[in-house]
């Protein structure tokens, strides 16, 4: 079924806290953690307990809980005290996802003027 927990995804397993993350904050159908490599101050990825594979899959099934990611993007910014930063989703392998289940890079703490887009 759409959603479930998949038995060989790292993410699924640490919402189930089979493997162990650094918990900044936890709703009901969300969950952030700081990332394991930080590529900024703060980084930290904000997952839905569901599984999609990324984040456009998730808003296309269930978009309540994709609106929700991105609130909770927003306070876990706030509660790291940041008025600046950058929300990352990685889409594809060729875009550098390498986790495949949805999440959202919260970044922050450094100057991040350079763009590609
Ligand atoms: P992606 O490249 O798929 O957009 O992002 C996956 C992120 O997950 C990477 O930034 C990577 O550092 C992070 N990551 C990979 N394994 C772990 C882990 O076991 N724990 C945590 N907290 N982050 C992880
Ligand atoms: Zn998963």
């Amino acid at each position: 079924m759409a959603g479930e927990p998949q038995s060989d995804c790292l993410f699924c397993k640490i919402v189930a806290g089979e493997i162990p993350a650094t918990v900044v904050r936890k709703t009901e159908r969300t969950l952030a953690f700081r990332d394991i490599a930080p590529k900024a101050p703060t980084h930290i990825l904000v997952i839905p307990h569901v599984h999609y594979p990324n984040a456009a899959a998730l808003a296309a099934a269930e978009p309540e809980i994709a609106g929700e990611l991105l609130a909770e993007a927003g306070r876990v910014a706030e509660d790291e005290g940041l008025a600046d930063y950058r929300l990352i989703f990685n889409t594809g392998a060729g875009a550098g996802q390498t986790i495949f289940h949805a999440h959202v890079h919260v970044l922050g703490g450094k100057p991040m003027t350079e763009s590609m887009v």
